[in-house]
Formats: structure tokens, sequence, C-alpha cells
């Protein structure tokens, strides 16, 4: 790789470039960066409407690589409690918008892609947001017209993957599980507790739990990959604190109902707990004493509670015939050469 466009990056970015053949290097460039030698140093990453997955990822640290993400939508209508977004976005609690001119980036970012070569890497949508979310999908139908858009253009993409808790917008048209199908997407439907109750208060503009499985199973019997997002898992047995969610009373019986559907695999990840911003203070303070690691813009469970809370997951899907990752290694995989260097 040419050491000049090298220089001109931060070493944050610099991390992106790694195991990229020097074209490769060059086509990622051209697509991420302003070109040209007017722009300030060291350079700053271009607004995309397909954009790098996890920008603010230190990719050092994190091996990442490359992977985009793309979404009509920015924040969201679900208003789940824990969501992480709600740290990052300034207007989350105005519920989900579109993106202003979102189409017409989105094609002219494809055209590059084509252009400069970029290589094919895995698409995910959406983070942050959700593009099913029914105000939004039903009004502006954009992530159908998104879908449509990269069947055309499916030699661009290693692979697709979709993040919903609003699944059964997808039987709104049939054109949805047609192009899902066509690409050969993963549904990863994101479902925490297993009763309607306790999701109407922590999740309370999503669908409820039970119409998410049911849309779950719908899916599975067209044909569409479905993956169960067991996410997040939240802290148990902490004195002081509620368990919200149960072994016996979400777990288990979700994982049950997986291993009938059957999901493809099971997602999984401990909850962390965002400091700042957009913050639901009743559930922020009836938790926070079981997140005492404060890193970042987060506070975090102790090492040995995260991997208790994920050990039990493992163990009840793998006496159920379950495969079960842990998210950040679900989503390095999908990085030829992916790897963490050190404990999530
Ligand atoms: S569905 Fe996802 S993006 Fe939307 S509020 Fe819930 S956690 Fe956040």
């Amino acid at each position: 790789m040419s050491r000049e466009f090298v220089d001109r990056l931060t070493p944050r970015d610099r991390a992106l470039f790694e195991g990229l053949s020097p074209a490769e290097a060059l086509a990622v460039f051209g697509y991420l960066f302003p070109q040209g030698t007017g722009a300030r140093l060291p350079l700053r990453m271009r607004s995309r409407a397909i954009a790098l997955y996890d920008p603010l990822c230190d990719r050092r640290r994190y091996g990442l690589g490359l992977l985009w993400q793309a979404s009509p939508y920015t924040c969201c209508d679900h208003g789940c409690a824990y969501c992480y977004g709600r740290s990052y976005l300034l207007r989350f609690g105005g519920g989900g918008r579109p993106k202003p001119g979102f189409l017409r980036a989105f094609s002219r970012d494809l055209e590059d892609m084509h252009r400069l070569g970029v290589p094919r890497r895995h698409l995910s949508m959406a983070n942050s947001s959700d593009v099913l979310q029914a105000r939004l999908e039903r009004e502006h139908r954009l992530a159908l017209a998104l879908f449509e858009e990269l069947v055309s253009n499916r030699a661009l993409f290693g692979s697709f993957g979709i993040l919903t808790k609003n699944p059964g917008v997808l039987f709104d048209d049939e054109r949805y599980v047609a192009a899902l199908l066509a690409l050969d997407a993963e549904v990863q439907v994101s479902i925490c507790f297993f009763g309607d109750e306790t999701a109407a208060r922590l999740e309370r503009g999503a669908p409820p739990p039970s119409e998410r499985r049911a849309a779950s199973e719908r899916l599975a019997a067209a044909g569409v990959r479905v993956v169960l997002r067991l996410d997040p898992l939240f802290p148990r047995g902490v004195d002081g604190c509620p368990d919200v969610q149960t072994i016996d009373g979400d777990l288990r019986p979700l994982l049950q109902w997986a291993a009938t559907l059957p999901v493809e695999y099971v997602i999984t990840s401990p909850m962390k707990l965002p400091i700042r911003r957009n913050r639901v203070e009743d559930f922020h303070r009836s938790l926070v004493g079981a997140f005492p690691i404060v890193r970042g813009f987060y506070r975090r469970m102790e090492p040995d509670a995260r991997d208790r809370l994920v050990a039990d997951v493992r163990a009840i899907g793998s006496a159920l015939g379950l495969r079960v990752e842990h998210c950040l290694a679900s989503i390095l995989k999908r990085h030829p050469g992916g790897s963490v260097s050190s404990r999530h």
C-alpha cells in the first residue's frame, strides 16, 4: 500500500487498511476519504449512505476491518430503555425519521463502489435504528426500495444482514421476502424477553415478542434465514437490582422456541449501560449497581458476571442443539481475518 495516503490518516483509520491488497486499499481510500490535496490533515471520513460499519470502533484493538452498514432511517421508534444509540444520537428521544435524500445518495454510493472496485464485504442493516420500524416503513417504503436496489447490485457485497424488532412488516408486500431470498439475506430478529409484559415496559414502541416470534416463523417457513438475536443479556442475581430477565421466564423458553423453528443460530451479548444523554432515568437507577466498571461512554458488568450470563445461554442452547455466538465474534467472522486482541 502506498505510504502517501496512509500518512494522511489517523493511526486509528490506518488499521482499516490492514490485510487489503494495494489495489483494494486505494479503492477503499478513494471511497471513504476526501480526495485532492486541499483537505485538512489528518483526513476525516466522508459521510456516505453506505458507510463503514461502526466507524467509532478502534480497529487497532478489534479487528473489524472493512464492513458496511446502511439504513434509510436514523434513530428509532421502538424506544428500548437499554438502547445504546441513545448515548450517541443527539435526537434519539424524538423517535425515528428518514434520512433526507437517502435513496439518491445510496445509488450514488453504489455507482462509486462499482467505479472504484471496492472489495466485496458484508452489509449490515442497521445499527442504532431499525430499517423495518412500522410507522416509517409503511409511510416511505425506503427499506423495500433499498432491498430491491441491492438485488440489482448483489455482486458488490459478500453477504447481507438485517437486524430488526419488527419482522412483521416484511409481510406487507411479497416483494420484501422475494428480495431477501434473492439476496440470501440473514434476518436477525431481536427478542430478549419471552413474555409480552416486560417488553411492554422496556421496549414500549416495539411489537410484542409474541408478534416477533409469529413473524419469524412465517419467515422461516418462506425459506428466509432467521437468526435469534437474544440481546442484551441483563444482569441477574445482583443485590439491590431487579432481575428484569430470567432464565426460566425468558432465556430458556426463547431458546426452546428458537430450536423448534429452527433458527440458523443465536447471537447474544451482555448489556452495557450508557452513561450519557437520553437516559431512561428510572431504568438506569434500578440497574446501575450491577455495572461497576466505567469505560468510555458505558458502565459495564464485572467480566466474571458477563461471562456467566453468556455461559448460561450457551449451556441451554447447546443442550437444545443451537449454536450460540457472542455478537462481537459474530460480526468479526464477516471480515476475512477478523480478530479481537483483548477482552470485549
Ligand atoms: S430497536 Fe434497537 S435501535 Fe431501536 S430503540 Fe431498540 S435497541 Fe435501539
